[in-house]
């Protein structure tokens, strides 16, 4: 299952490969495909122009170091400089007020901000140790204040009633005395959901923020709305001086594009990401993960860096040129393979960093099966004689039964092992070299 993306990475290192340097020409070529996976991921187009070309100003020229190829290079300063904006200024929720400090919650109706706001509850009671009030302004659903109502309780805070027939302002206000009164450190107050941005409501929620003064002003955003999203929080942003963005069903199958044009556009930090419908469903925000999201790649970067770091270049080299020109790929070569897997720091910690669409393929069981399996199969060569290794087809039937009896294995895992070889060494003599990268390739395929 070689996702579009793996194929567009392999593509993007194939296009770079052998060159040191990212030059003006090249750099057109693995651009474009950068934008596309951000166009697909559904960041708006303006941002998308923008970013493009600041991963353009920062790259050009960029000496490309030691074996990391351009092509790697590149895809790493898209996801750091992704990361970097996505990340920049990222902190916890602000309580610096005189208490109780107010938490205004804005933004579209369905975006999560009911379901946010006792998730927030829940985070300030256990990890900041806070008293928490919440209150609800919509008086337009009376289902909504209801479903604060339930949601607070679950979250272990405590809730201020309002009903429909009362003004939002006026609701606001006797929350406030009342969290005054009764010493609460934090009252969050949610908003009116509105389908689409709507100026009597925005009028509303800004006379809100008038009467509240709140310490945060946090937009309530969803991972899987589109294009949009730079839309609706320019809205916002207009109306309110919001303070933070909560990212709400990052669980979803959306790549999250949203988290990055949002951030743009309002110029304030991602603070949370909802991570599940349920309360304790929020995490503080990752950008780098996130950014690994958008380009949907994993930790992909992470990933190549670990590979090329764990293996011997020249040695890589080394055997690419004795496959071309002819002279074989033996045992010796196939240990050698064998080594480099296990230098990568361990199969299973490679698997981690594999987008999750692959890893999910492979289990834990699998990877600690498959790294013993490794680790029996350099049992078996290191039983052989240097010149079996270099010439496999001395093994018949009495050397295999040493070399079984060596190894502690079974003749038949001998047999398995020169089968494999086998194939391994047809492979590279298709290949000729690059192996590595395409082997990884067959690994995620
Ligand atoms: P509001 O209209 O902005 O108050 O939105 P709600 O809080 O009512 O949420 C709308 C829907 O989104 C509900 O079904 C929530 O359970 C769901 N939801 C909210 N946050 C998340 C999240 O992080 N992950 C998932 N999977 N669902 C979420």
């Amino acid at each position: 299952m070689a996702t579009a993306l793996t194929e567009k990475f392999s593509r993007l290192v194939k296009t770079m490969s052998g060159q040191a340097r990212i030059t003006e020409s090249n750099v057109q070529d693995m651009l474009r495909e950068v934008r596309m996976a951000l166009l697909e991921a559904d960041v708006a187009l303006p941002v998308v122009r923008d970013f493009v070309a600041r991963v353009k100003e920062k790259s050009l020229g960029q000496e490309v170091l030691g074996s990391l190829k351009p092509g790697q290079a590149l895809v790493g300063i898209v996801n750091r400089e992704l990361a970097a904006t996505m990340g920049e200024g990222v902190s916890d929720i602000n309580l610096a007020a005189q208490p109780p400090a107010v938490i205004l919650m804005a933004g579209l109706q369905g975006a999560g901000k009911t379901t946010t706001t006792a998730k927030l509850a829940k985070h300030l009671i256990e990890k900041r140790k806070k008293k928490v009030l919440t209150v609800s302004g919509d008086v337009y659903r009376p289902a909504a204040i209801e479903q604060l109502k339930m949601v607070t309780k679950q979250a272990g805070a405590e809730w201020f009633p309002s009903t429909p027939d009362q003004k939002p302002l006026d609701i606001a206000r006797a929350a406030l005395d009342h969290a005054k009164r009764h010493f609460f450190d934090v009252l969050l107050v949610d908003t009116a959901g509105r389908l689409a941005i709507d100026e009597v409501l925005m009028s509303e929620i800004k006379q809100l923020h008038g009467a509240l003064d709140p310490v945060e002003t946090l937009f309530v955003v969803d991972a899987m709305q589109g294009q949009d999203a730079i839309n609706t929080a320019r809205a916002f942003k207009e109306a309110l001086p919001l303070t933070g963005i909560i990212l709400t069903k990052t669980d979803g199958d959306s790549r999250g594009g949203a988290a990055l044009s949002v951030r743009q556009v309002t110029g304030v930090p991602i603070k949370f990401a909802g991570t599940s419908e349920k309360i304790d469903g929020l995490e503080v925000f990752d950008a780098e993960r996130h950014a690994g999201r958008i380009l949907g790649m994993g930790d992909i970067v992470a990933l190549v860096e670990q590979v090329t770091a764990g293996v011997d270049v020249a040695a890589a080299q080394k055997l690419a040129a004795k496959v071309k020109s002819g002279a074989g790929f033996d045992l010796n070569d196939f240990l050698g393979q064998l080594q480099q897997m296990k230098q990568m720091g361990g199969l299973s910690s490679l698997m981690d960093k594999l987008p999750q669409q692959m890893a999910a393929k492979a289990t834990e069981a699998d990877m600690t099966r498959a790294e013993r399996d490794i680790r029996r199969k350099e049992g078996i060569i290191q039983s052989m004689t240097p010149l079996e290794r270099r010439k496999p087809e001395l093994l018949k039937a009495t050397r295999k039964r040493r070399i079984a009896a060596g190894a502690g294995v079974q003749v038949q895992e001998v047999n398995r092992l020169l089968n494999e070889f086998e194939q391994m060494q047809g492979m590279m003599k298709k290949m000729k070299g690059g192996g590595l990268m395409k082997m990884m390739k067959k690994m995620g395929g």
